[in-house]
């Protein structure tokens, strides 16, 4: 049902996560237009959005625009068809396509060189977490396109975010959360594993996952202030202590026949730092070798 604070909203990308966003927003009261390369898609999205077949006219007299195809190429490949350009100057084009600051950083010189207002943006989402409590979206760009739209943008997460005016700090902050996020999941699931290998049920390890999340959370607020003072000292336990523990992982991994490979690169990881001169401080020096890399 369109409302009287509906906004014309138009929808690239009928993906996953395209047809999550376009329905967020119909379901709003957004009058919504939505486009994909393979037409059935956008038909298929539904729920009172309008599916046209020309991206020039899907675009055409919207305020508010978002992209979600795979990657930025295809983005550009898409904004750069003949019309388009033209059809969003004087609009606001939100980029919700992951990818990486340099790729926002060129968005951004393409909107501007086209009259475009420009938001680059990264969701932290699976699509059935759109519009619900779970959904965190990431902006970045001008805080005054962000404050325009937000009302319409709360649609799809009411965790809208303004993260910074550099154009790269979105993606930055999406990559940074989502390297903990797959690095902490490769650890946990090469331990199950390594439970697994031992005769150990995994349930036995899972059991204390608190544990676990529990030490990284204590260690991220040390990192923190250690990063912030550029002082690592302390007298909890040496990076020298640290490394002894992860040779055990890594013993563990190569008597149980199973795949090694991660803890050596931890281990790889730490002695660097103790080599560099660290071994006598705390963990979160490593991050002086990471910075050197
Ligand atoms: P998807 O289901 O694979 O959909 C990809 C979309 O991109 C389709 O609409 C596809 O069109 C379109 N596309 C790909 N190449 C294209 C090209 N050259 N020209 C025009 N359209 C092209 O992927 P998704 O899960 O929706 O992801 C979309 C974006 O959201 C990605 O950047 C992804 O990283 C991000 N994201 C996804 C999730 C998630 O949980 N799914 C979470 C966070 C962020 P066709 O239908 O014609 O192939």
């Amino acid at each position: 049902m369109a409302s009287s604070s509906a906004a014309k909203v138009g929808v690239i990308g009928s993906g996953l996560m395209g047809t999550a966003l376009a329905r967020a927003l119909a379901a709003a009261g957004h009058d919504v237009v939505v486009w994909n390369r393979t037409p059935s898609k956008a038909q298929a999205v539904g729920s009172g959005t309008v599916a046209r077949e020309n991206l020039v006219e899907a675009v055409s007299g919207r305020e508010l625009v978002i992209v979600s195809v795979s990657n930025y190429a295809a983005s550009f490949e898409l904004l750069s068809a003949k019309g388009v350009a033209q059809a969003l100057a004087g609009k606001t084009l939100v980029q919700l396509t992951s990818g990486s600051p340099a790729d926002a950083r060129a968005a951004l010189e393409w909107a501007t060189a086209h009259g475009v207002d420009y938001l680059d943006a990264a969701i932290l989402a699976y699509p059935s977490f759109v519009a619900t409590d779970y959904a965190t979206v990431f902006y970045a760009g001008l805080r005054t396109v962000f404050d325009r739209h937000l009302p319409t943008l709360q649609a799809i997460a009411k965790n809208s975010i303004y993260v910074d005016e550099k154009i790269g700090a979105a993606a930055t902050l999406d990559c940074a959360i989502l390297e903990s996020y797959y690095g902490g999941s490769l650890a946990f699931l090469h331990a199950a594993a390594m439970c697994q290998a031992e005769g150990l049920d995994p349930k036995t390890f899972f059991a204390h996952k608190n544990s676990f999340l529990g030490l990284i959370s204590v260690t991220a607020d040390a990192a923190q202030g250690m990063i912030e003072r550029n002082d690592f000292s302390g007298d909890q336990c040496s990076l020298n202590t640290h490394v002894a523990a992860i040779e055990h992982i890594v013993r563990l991994s190569q008597d149980a026949r199973m795949s090694a490979r991660f803890p050596k690169e931890l281990l790889d990881n730490y002695k660097r730092a103790v080599s560099a001169g660290w071994g006598g401080q705390e963990l979160p020096a490593v991050f002086r070798t990471l910075k050197q890399d």
